[in-house]
């Protein structure tokens, strides 16, 4: 199957959980719809009255759930969870929340991000007798914390602080334990998540579009580093580490995976990308007729470098949105086609006209090509590619599905005299640029050393073998 993003990177997951003194079934429901942009290949929820409620399937949340289900998914807290795999194969059995029993409670749990030390986690454990059922990093965590709970004699917050100790990577985790829920996030805050009131209870999200869903009123953001507690009643706070070290929020985050809508550690993810847009139009200007997205990703940023620029901003690209999941199509010229299925240039509007294309990142630049070539074919005198991410040249091991340097259209070549040029031959543009790293840096408006920009340095904010990390060089 050609994935619906296969020209960018794809995230990660979305987690969320609800407290509530009626039924929470139907917040996590829509506070899940909210985060489908997070992970579309399963979704899953845990309810708990006494004992647990689950339902997890493969799709979208609206295909998996219906009324009935929801109505059946009975208690006053539960966690929901819309995963893509990072790691672990996209199957039924990897679909989370991960469910696990222990003579002490019940326990579900849904993970938004990577261990990095999980191959050494599951073969230290394996070594130790267990064994485990999945491939993914969230079966390795839901048993050691039912493990640490049992040595802590039931004190789960003890047992989330013993827990942390061991993981490397990144984490933002909702957590059932009987009618409890917690919500944990690693010591750098690598991926994003908030707390919320709703009238009848709480809910902890990935972002805080899952809260505005359901018409509850944002809080804050989870600290790095912090354990949320929340009842029906109360939200308790404590650290999983005392030391609040240094930070690292995902770039990408802001540059395109949260919805633009969300506000992110204080920054509204919207002003970010037209920020981006706006300083871009000042590193790179061009002269051109029209600023046009490549929808939706581009949008905020194509709005941005328009501002700036004086220059028309044009949807001069339509995206059909109901095309849905494509498969791999049979014969060459079908593949070429698998493009124009999703993407159409306005042909009367880009005609004799230079078209400024305007994009979030790039990564294998097969897409890109494609859609340049398309606007050429429909009769553009000039096209132009302006990027809101610095080139992409290193893998993520920290939750997005970036694995291998090979892939990276922008990876160093030993002549790197020129490599927009390089770039811009190989996706057929006329010019390309992207945004600095200190443009990037500004627009989002957190200090650089409190960001990961890892897959654009080369330096990461864990250790990672065989890969520098940022501590080296800040
Ligand atoms: S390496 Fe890149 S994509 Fe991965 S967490 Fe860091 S900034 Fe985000």
């Amino acid at each position: 199957m050609i994935k619906c993003n296969d020209h960018r990177p794809n995230d990660k997951c979305g987690v969320v959980g609800v407290t509530s003194t009626e039924s929470c079934s139907m917040y996590i429901y829509f506070a899940l719809r909210a985060l489908q942009h997070r992970g579309q290949e399963s979704a899953g929820i845990v309810t708990y009255d006494n004992v647990i409620h689950y339902k997890r399937g493969m799709g979208l949340v609206h295909e998996i759930f219906d009324e009935a289900l929801i109505k059946n998914l009975r208690g006053t807290c539960g966690i929901g969870h819309v995963r893509y795999s990072t790691q672990g194969s996209s199957s039924l059995d990897n679909a989370q929340p991960v469910v696990a029993s222990s003579s002490l409670a019940d326990i579900s749990l849904g993970h938004n991000g990577e261990i990095v030390n999980a191959a050494h986690l599951r073969e230290k454990y394996q070594k130790a007798g267990w064994a485990f059922f999945t491939d993914s990093d969230s079966e390795i965590i839901i048993r050691m914390l039912v493990n640490e709970i049992k040595l802590c004699n039931g004190d789960v917050v003890n047992a989330l602080k013993k827990l942390a100790k061991n993981l490397v990577g990144s984490y933002s985790i909702t957590i059932q334990v009987g009618s409890n829920i917690y919500a944990i996030r690693d010591p750098m805050g690598i991926k994003p998540l908030c707390i919320g009131k709703l009238p009848t209870g709480f809910i902890v999200a990935s972002e805080s579009v899952a809260l505005d869903s359901i018409g509850a009123a944002f809080i804050r953001d989870v600290e790095p580093g912090e354990i949320i507690e929340l009842t029906t009643a109360n939200l308790r706070s404590d650290r999983l580490v005392e030391e609040r070290g240094q930070v690292a929020h995902c770039m990408f985050e802001f540059v395109y995976f949260a919805r633009p809508d969300s506000v992110l550690d204080g920054r509204v993810v919207y002003d970010v990308r037209k920020n981006i847009g706006r300083i871009i139009a000042k590193e790179s200007p061009v002269e051109a007729d029209y600023v046009v997205p490549i929808p939706d990703s581009g949008m905020s940023v194509a709005l941005g470098y328009s501002e700036e620029s004086d220059i028309p901003f044009a949807e001069g690209l339509m995206k059909n949105r109901y095309i849905g999941r494509t498969f791999i199509m049979p014969v060459h010229h079908m593949r070429e086609l698998n493009v124009s299925l999703k993407m159409n240039p306005l042909k009367t509007l880009v005609k004799d006209k230079r078209v400024i294309l305007v994009d979030d990142s790039i990564v294998r630049g097969t897409t890109i090509r494609r859609i340049v070539q398309s606007v050429r074919q429909a009769g553009a005198k000039e096209v132009h590619v302006r990027i809101g991410s610095p080139p992409i040249i290193s893998p993520c091991y920290l939750g997005i599905d970036m694995k291998t340097r090979d892939q990276f259209v922008a990876k160093p070549q030993e002549d790197q005299e020129k490599p927009y040029e390089r770039v811009a031959k190989i996706i057929t543009a006329d010019s390309l640029a992207h945004i600095s790293i200190d443009g990037l840096v500004e627009a989002i408006g957190l200090p650089k050393d409190s960001l990961c920009l890892g897959c654009l340095t080369e330096e990461y904010p864990v250790p990672i073998e065989n890969e520098k990390m940022r501590s080296e060089s800040c």
